[in-house]
């Protein structure tokens, strides 16, 4: 059968790609270490999970109005009041299967052909291809690692056209873990004002923040700004739900009647009992959110410190989310016995085939010089993990 020209460009999820070929791996016996996930280890918490069952009890079980219960929406407009200070109305909120699916619906009833969408780089692998198939053209903004990966204004304002229509930012970053100031925040909002341009801030990670500064969101900056950005977040990162997909997006009611319209025609709503559940997520006691940073900020320390005692790596010690994006272009023209480290794939090859470790090429990221590390997984595998990356490079210097 013939398949859509749309179908045939499609790219897979690299970062599923390559938790698939370590399942596999593991299923033949071989003892993988994998640093691939995109999720947190933690279970969701038990009060959440409570919440669901008794939903299905209760027999709340059947079709919602495609962008959400109310119920939720107002759990989702308080949660961002509390953490913002700053107020939505109901018809501002919309509910999707995920932040993924969100994102995929707002380059969805916002592109039309052609038009360009700013991506800082490194970049979450899906907002190339969602803007791809809107139509869109995703315009790739480079950062370099010496500056801390941090997109300036001036760089926004060079790559600006008559097409360009959004500037996508995700802070703190999947996957450097990097974050903006409020200043360097105030910055980019004035572009973005000059230029008439529509902001798509995915937060996802607001709660997964190491610094002793509170992180700041994008809406926070003044109204005028607030107007002109459309907020994503969703339960997945925070409370550890990944599993349930749901995940929101807060701004212009317009746009967010149409993502209505499109969900309307496609998916309808997402599923009843993961809304119940993250009414409670959203306005349950938050306290199991901070015990998982904690943990996860130990993880950072142990892992970011390791790293950068190994030699040719250099890591930068991420603000916020749960990864680790060392450079390794180090080891580029390395031989080893199968082979010869020319780029990141081929980097990632090596690990998982040599020091049966699993981690994300970074050109999936648009940054061929690194690769991604998630520290969502056990102390004990993340020890692992690094000691048997150290040994295998160490080799190449006996
Ligand atoms: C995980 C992730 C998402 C998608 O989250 P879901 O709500 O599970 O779809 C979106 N953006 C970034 C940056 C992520 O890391």
């Amino acid at each position: 059968m013939e398949l859509s020209k749309l179908a045939k460009e499609l790219k897979p999820s690299a970062t599923l790609a390559i938790t698939a070929k370590a399942k596999e791996m593991k299923s033949q016996g071989i003892d993988v270490i994998g640093f691939g996930a995109g999720e947190p280890d933690f279970d969701t918490p038990d009060n959440i999970k409570e919440f669901a069952k008794r939903s299905i009890d209760n027999g709340f079980t059947k079709y919602t109005a495609a962008s959400g219960i109310d119920e939720l929406k107002n759990a989702i407009i308080s949660r961002i009041k509390e953490d913002y200070s700053v107020e939505y109305d109901k018809k501002e909120i919309f509910v999707g299967s995920g932040a993924k699916h969100v994102l995929y619906n707002l380059f969805q009833v916002l592109l039309d052909a052609d038009d360009e969408v700013i991506i800082p780089a490194p970049y979450w692998v899906s907002y190339p291809e969602q803007v791809r198939i809107a139509g869109g053209k995703p315009i790739i903004l480079s950062t370099e690692q010496s500056k801390g990966f941090k997109v300036t204004p001036s760089e926004i304002q060079s790559v600006i056209t008559d097409k360009t229509k959004i500037l996508v930012l995700n802070y703190p970053s999947n996957p450097t873990g990097v974050t903006f100031t409020k200043e360097e925040l105030i910055e980019i909002a004035n572009i973005a004002e000059k230029n008439n341009l529509i902001i798509i801030s995915d937060e996802i990670y607001d709660k997964t923040l190491y610094s002793e500064t509170n992180h700041t969101s994008f809406v926070q900056i003044n109204n005028s700004i607030k107007e002109r950005t459309i907020l994503v977040n969703g339960v997945s990162k925070t409370y550890s739900m990944t599993g349930w997909r749901i995940g929101y997006a807060a701004g212009n009611k317009n746009v967010l009647a149409a993502m209505n319209n499109l969900s309307g025609q496609s998916t309808s709503n997402p599923t009843s009992i993961a809304q119940k559940a993250s009414v409670e997520a959203f306005s349950g006691p938050q306290d199991k959110v901070g015990e998982m940073v904690i943990e996860f900020k130990k993880r950072r320390d142990f892992i970011c410190e390791e790293l950068n005692n190994i030699e040719g790596i250099s890591c930068l010690i991420p603000d916020g989310a749960f990864y680790v994006f060392p450079d390794i272009s180090y080891y580029f023209g390395k031989s080893y016995k199968d082979g010869k480290i020319e780029n990141s794939v081929d980097f990632a090859d090596f690990l998982l085939n040599e020091a049966k470790v699993a981690v994300v090429p970074g050109v999936e990221f648009g940054s061929d010089k690194n690769i991604r590390i998630s520290y969502a997984t056990s102390m004990h595998d993340i020890k692992e993990g690094v000691k048997r990356i150290k040994e295998k490079l160490n080799e190449f210097f006996s």
